[in-house]
């Protein structure tokens, strides 16, 4: 198991807009294993690439739900629909929540460690989370969208 660094606010590595993949190697699957590792042993259900400093397009999200571990490259979100507004958190900013309107339900397409294309349609907080993980390749942050902010113990992080 290797557990990478994780970067916080105000590291601006995390506003900067993130690199497609072109290409599946070893170092990128070494990366998805490292970032899982990383993101489960920080608590969280997800976790985006640059958030431990890597500008690249790749993201995990495990919400504990029937999905289990979902490893994305280049993810992009083909169709969203709805609304919901719920409190979200950051690994990257801790202490802090924010209530977030995200889509409630999006079909996302990416790739998974080996280069095959995936879809995934994902609903509520899988949702929540694939929003708020795509937006970090984005450079852009919860706080940043979030219609308020409040300060929270350390719980429901992504
Ligand atoms: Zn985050």
């Amino acid at each position: 198991m290797a557990l990478r660094i994780i970067v916080h606010e105000p590291d601006e590595v995390l506003h900067q807009i993130a690199k497609e993949v072109p290409k599946i190697t070893p170092n990128i699957q070494k990366l998805l294993t490292d970032m899982a590792d990383t993101m489960y042993h920080a608590e969280g259900v997800g976790l985006a690439a640059p958030q431990i400093g890597i500008l690249k397009r790749v993201i995990v999200v495990d919400v504990g739900d029937e999905h289990g571990l979902i490893e994305m490259v280049n993810p992009v979100i083909l169709s969203a629909e709805g609304e919901q507004l719920g409190p979200e958190g950051c690994l990257s900013i801790p202490g802090i929540n924010g209530d977030v309107l995200r889509h409630q339900k999006i079909t996302v397409k990416g790739l998974d460690r080996n280069g095959r294309e995936i879809t995934v349609e994902a609903e509520d907080f899988l949702a929540r989370a694939f929003q708020h993980e795509i937006d970090h390749l984005n450079g852009v942050l919860f706080t940043e969208i979030a219609e308020r902010v409040y300060e929270v113990p350390r719980e429901g992080r992504e």
